[in-house]
């Protein structure tokens, strides 16, 4: 038995008086029935990190992981071991306040049980330098390793993934994904499935999936620790079909359940019902396949409750390399380009469905069939090509004649303008609430890139009559001007098509037009390295939060960062910009070596500009999703808060992976539009911080 660890360090670094987290008390396992645990917490400390702890000898022993977990086995992490929790701590959530040691926000990122993959003594394991255990947590599965090095007095030790099953970069998704409403499931299940809740004509929008339809036998197929079924109207296909049911056991998983098709090909790849009958009659089954298009439980989690794009995901990491046992995949948003395919290829249907809906019993409207007619002539166009990742031209509109679709837009990668054009039509639905009612000025760049631009507030004489403008008064021109208005789909794809690549609207609508909508702090990079745009932003953040005040933050899509603070009606453009510039002022306390509030460029030195002047009547700040004319065809990203680390760099959002992002994260940036908040105590709240 190996001595029990005392929490002295523990205790030393602590004042819990002030802390939340669990005093320092020794705890017994409760007994060696119940199985050891471990916790991963996600410390949003300094530098956000995660911290395994581990179970052993009566207390936590742990480490602090800089870069987090990975199930690529190539990938070796940096743990470094901290000072043993108490038990308790496996519970713990909570924010450990300011100037307390760990300051900051402390979450239950994953929690479960271990095993040790070999031994008896975790604590004799350990001292040895070498642990393998077995993690049975939600997020993390499967057989892990952790070494102790020479460095940092033996405190250095590298965590990585052992070879089994899970291992492989791809169940990152795992690590990604909200499994928080997951559920457990319960063994022997039949699960009734989800069906189609109706039929619709080709239609596309950003929030729904197309798959294309199999005619064939819907089979619900499981795998539980090496034992698979394929069921189907209460038979087992498993022993009749050998190729499938061994595919079925190499699923990444020790448990899974699969919604599908059982389909027999022709010689041509293209179903056939026929041939299916005659196999499932003990013909030939080597040519069935089994395409799966849904999962339903996951190891020991349901996860039902999850939005169909996490299922999907998942499903997709854990199917093994196989010929017989597919993944269907899906396209997002573009539903009349796929109808369009499948009915070349003279396939029967699409089904749509709802991006985020949880798997459900039974017909459902977030499941829509759409049955096509066949073009028969066109049975050339291959299947693959309904699902090649490359949007093609549609004509999407009556009302706008688009025009030069193939000009290149952005010459260092050849986006085309038809490219932007698709872009703006995908995630029109998330993006033009952030345009509705604003005036919106046009930067025109009708060759592109690198080509002549002119910046156009008013609007011009060719628009066509249907466009909506509104005259407002302008305080320079000494009368009113005729504003653009960009209210729907039509006005978007206008725009774009007279050479507009990135949108200006004001932070006001056009009926208040002295009264913003939101005070924007605009964090100007310029050519300031972007970790520390990282730093500004995350210290905007604490100082925003000190006070009270939400906010959201996105990339600029060039080299800086906006972050928008939602504001109640009735405030005016100086009381944003008041605010703006004591935010600023603050942060610079700390930041003056990389940021300045200095208007003219050359006193600024290259540092960050932090610019609180954009909140004015008639100024312009790109709304999120806006792409910009830069190099890469990048767009303006909403993220997380969490995002903020020194992995992100705002070059890998592009009009090619914004709308597949919208759909996985959702719209970031709604709290912008639904969540207004009272200015006048948060004004109050920072000049206490000021000083007055
Ligand atoms: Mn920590």
């Amino acid at each position: 038995m190996a001595s029990k660890r005392r929490l002295t360090e523990y205790e030393k670094k602590r004042d819990f008086a002030r802390t939340p987290e669990p005093g320092p008390q020794r705890r017994d396992g409760g007994g060696k029935a119940r199985a050891p645990g471990f916790v991963v917490h996600r410390h949003d400390a300094t530098r956000l990190h995660y911290d395994l702890r581990i179970e052993i000898d009566g207390a936590l022993r742990s480490w602090a992981i800089p870069k987090g977990f990975t199930y690529d086995r190539e990938e070796k992490r940096l743990a470094v071991q901290t000072e043993d929790h108490p038990l308790a701590y496996e519970d713990f959530e909570g924010t450990i306040p300011k100037g307390e040691y760990g300051a900051g926000p402390m979450a239950i990122f994953d929690k479960g049980t271990y095993r040790l993959a070999r031994g008896t003594d975790p604590g004799v394991e350990c001292a040895t330098g070498e642990l393998k255990i077995l993690l049975y947590g939600r997020r993390l599965r499967g057989e892990w390793h952790l070494v102790q090095t020479k460095a940092d007095k033996g405190k250095a030790w590298l965590l990585f993934k052992s070879k089994d099953r899970y291992e492989g970069g791809e169940l990152d998704v795992l690590l990604r994904m909200g499994v928080g409403a997951a559920t457990a499931w319960r063994d022997g299940e039949v699960p009734a499935t989800m069906e189609c809740g109706g039929e619709r004509a080709p239609f596309s929008a950003s929030a729904w999936l197309y798959e294309m339809a199999f005619a064939g036998l819907r089979v619900c197929a499981t795998t539980n620790a090496g034992a698979v079924s394929i069921h189907a109207g209460g038979r087992d296909l498993a022993p009749a079909i050998p190729n499938l049911e061994r595919a079925l056991g190499n699923v990444r998983a020790t448990r899974a359940v699969l919604d599908g098709v059982l389909v027999a090909l022709d010689a041509n790849q293209r179903p056939d019902p026929q041939a299916l009958t005659r196999a499932l009659e003990g013909d030939d089954a080597s040519r069935l396949v089994l395409y799966a298009f849904d999962l339903l439980a996951y190891d020991d989690l349901d996860v039902r409750p999850l939005p169909l794009v996490d299922r999907k995901a998942l499903l997709r990491a854990a199917l093994p390399e196989s010929t017989q046992l597919l993944y269907v995949d899906h396209v997002v948003g573009e539903g009349e380009r796929l109808c369009a395919a499948v009915s070349a290829a003279g396939l029967p249907a699409v089904i749509a469905k709802k991006g985020d809906a949880p798997y459900s019993a039974g017909p459902s409207p977030e499941w829509q069939r759409i049955p096509l007619v066949p073009d028969a002539g066109a049975r050339d166009v291959a299947v693959a090509a309904a699902l090649d990742a490359r949007p093609k031209r549609r004509a999407r509109t009556a009302r706008v004649k688009l025009s030069n679709l193939d000009k290149v837009f952005w010459p260092d990668d050849g986006t085309t303008k038809g490219q932007l054009l698709d872009y703006y039509d995908a995630v029109a639905e998330t993006l033009l609430p952030y345009l509705q009612d604003r005036p919106i000025h046009m930067d025109r760049h009708p060759d592109g890139v690198g080509g002549k631009s002119f910046y156009q507030r008013e609007a011009p004489e060719h628009l066509p009559e249907w466009f909506p403008t509104v005259p407002i008064a302008s305080e320079s021109k000494g009368r009113p001007i005729r504003h653009m208005l960009c209210q729907d789909r039509d006005c978007l794809l206008c725009l774009a098509n007279l050479g507009t690549i990135d949108l200006h609207p004001w932070l006001s609508r056009h009926q208040t037009p002295d009264s913003p909508d939101w005070a924007v702090l605009d964090i100007d990079a310029k050519t300031s390295p972007f970790p520390h745009v990282l730093r500004i932003a995350r210290a905007a953040r604490k100082v925003l939060s000190s006070i009270g005040v939400t906010a959201c933050v996105k990339t600029s899509g060039k080299t800086g960062m906006h972050v928008h603070i939602p504001l109640k009606a009735g405030y005016t453009y100086d009381h944003s910009r008041m605010f703006c510039e004591g935010i600023a002022r603050v942060i610079l306390r700390d930041h003056k070596d990389i940021a300045s509030i200095e208007r003219t460029p050359a006193k600024r030195g290259g540092r960050i500009y932090l610019d609180f002047l954009q909140n004015r009547r008639g100024q312009t700040v790109v709304p999120p999703y806006s792409a910009r004319p830069v190099a890469g065809a990048t767009v303006s990203a909403p993220l997380t808060w969490d995002e903020l680390n020194s992995d992100l760099h705002p070059s890998q959002f592009t009009i090619h992976n914004m709308p597949r992002r919208i759909l996985e994260m959702g719209d970031l940036f709604r709290p912008t539009l639904s969540e207004p908040q009272d200015l006048l105590p948060a004004i109050e709240r920072l000049q206490g911080l000021l000083g007055g």
